[in-house]
């Protein structure tokens, strides 16, 4: 098969043809933006709703279900959420051949959902705090360019949902949930920036929103996670009260946390390469095939032995699979490549009489093994996998950041760490001369040590200024 577009020169359309050849995901369903999980794409959504509730579940968090649809006079109760989401709500207007008498949304976020049950739920200050969370999809009429995983239109989305006594204990929920996610994403290997949106891009109805940034190469940058602050805008539209300790009626302040199958675009954007994807192990389906080297007379015992290897890694836990099929070993690699694995392990003649096996790792690193030392060798050749793929995403993303010295241009190719005052006026003009929207105000400086304190980018001005992304948000 001929090679992949280069990457770096085609994003999107190499990022199109990896997903097809690999088979993660299949577009052909006849809904526009609306793909099918095959069963490689279903395996490894799966790994990560167990790696986002195995962060989530220490936080105290519990899982519900709640309806997919959503009646529109609920629906319409907080002004600035339904601002937000109008264009892009997908309406059931009938029921059979009757026309409804309240239209349904098919829940494009769950806010609007949960909260009048919120409303039931919480009676007295023992109802608090409540965290719960879902993982279910949401659909959003996108008019934009649709992508598999990226911008679709049935979204597969985590989304948790909490209820506090108060503002300060809101906000040490939003700290929690920053921390889960920067273990989510360590475990994806995606070194990103914490960016606080600017007050004209924050979630409809929110306090503020922090969000979780993805450079992607030139100035391009992917969302791959969010945690908005409402303090109590939506319990006073849902009328969500409880009783304090005195008797007294007080709204509870609420926060949320979402992260959508667009983590699994980001994954597949930043790791992979022109052999196809690279997955990081957490989600790996396949994270070691093993492949007998036949050769012209297979030595005696090999395929047995090669599922000898496969049986021991599988019963470590690790997920192992054997392909002892016709084809060359050249053909094998580069299927195996294609499909993200991070390790090889081939064993032929000579490894079989000398007790060792050969690893391959995905990066093109190779080294022997004793068979001896097989599980703990593969568990320690993949932790150091993982550990390679996150430094060469934090060096990527350090290559990819410009730092705008004061009267310097902005670079369009770069994503640009400027100063800037906080006015509305001085970001916008970001889109204006530059063609790049102002993603927010840095979170987290931890990447940019020796940071000088900012002057605003355009009007000069040094008091309360701070470092603020100007980038291309895919
Ligand atoms: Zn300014």
């Amino acid at each position: 098969m001929s090679e992949l577009p280069a990457k770096e020169q085609a994003f999107f359309e190499w990022y199109n043809e990896v997903l097809e050849r690999s088979g993660i995901t299949d577009k052909r369903y006849p809904i526009k933006g609306m793909n099918v999980w095959t069963p490689f794409g279903q395996k490894t959504s799966s790994l990560l709703d167990r790696l986002i509730r195995s962060r989530i579940e220490p936080l105290l968090y519990e899982e519900v279900n709640f309806p997919t649809l959503i009646p529109e006079t609920e629906f319409r109760k907080e002004g600035d959420h339904i601002k937000g989401f109008d264009e892009q709500v997908y309406w059931v207007t009938h029921g059979g051949r009757t026309e409804l008498d309240v239209k349904l949304a098919l829940r494009p976020t769950s806010e609007t959902a949960m909260y009048p049950m919120f409303a039931l739920w919480v009676r007295s200050h023992k109802d608090l705090p409540l965290r719960v969370y879902q993982i279910v999809s949401v659909f959003r009429y996108e008019t934009k360019t649709t992508r598999p995983f990226i911008r679709v239109r049935e979204i597969h989305f985590f989304e948790g949902h909490t209820a506090h006594l108060d503002g300060p204990r809101a906000e040490e929920q939003v700290r929690a949930d920053i921390g889960s996610f920067d273990e989510i994403s360590r475990a994806l290997c995606l070194p990103h920036l914490r960016v606080r949106r600017p007050d004209w891009d924050k979630f409809p109805g929110a306090h503020y929103s922090i969000a979780f940034d993805l450079p992607l190469g030139g100035s391009k940058t992917l969302q791959i996670g969010t945690v908005h602050y409402y303090r109590d805008n939506f319990a006073r539209a849902y009328g969500i009260g409880y009783e304090d300790a005195q008797g007294n009626r007080q709204l509870p302040h609420q926060t949320t946390y979402g992260i959508s199958e667009r983590i699994l675009g980001a994954v597949i954007a930043l790791h992979g390469d022109e052999k196809g994807l690279v997955l990081p192990t957490i989600i790996a389906p396949i994270q070691v095939v093993v492949i007998p080297i036949m050769g012209k007379e297979p030595a005696e015992g090999l395929v047995e032995h090669a599922q000898g290897l496969v049986q021991a890694l599988t019963d470590a836990g690790l997920r192992a699979r054997l392909d002892a099929s016709d084809e060359r070993p050249g053909a094998k690699y580069y299927a195996w490549e294609l499909k993200g694995v991070a390790l090889r392990i081939e064993v032929g003649r000579k490894e079989l009489q000398a007790r060792t096996v050969t690893l391959v790792n995905r990066l093109g690193v190779r080294s022997t093994l004793d068979v001896d030392e097989l599980v703990s060798g593969v568990r320690s050749a993949l932790a150091d996998f993982d550990q390679a793929l996150w430094t060469r995403g934090l060096n990527a993303l350090m290559s990819r950041l410009h730092r705008v010295a004061p009267g310097e241009k902005l670079d369009p190719e770069k994503v640009n760490v400027i100063g800037w005052c906080g006015q509305e006026k001085c970001g916008k003009d970001v889109e204006n001369t530059a063609g790049l929207s102002l993603l927010g105000t840095l979170e987290d400086a931890t990447h940019f040590d020796g940071l000088p304190s900012p002057v605003c980018h355009f009007c000069g001005n040094s008091s309360g200024a701070v470092w603020a992304l100007a980038a291309r948000p895919l």
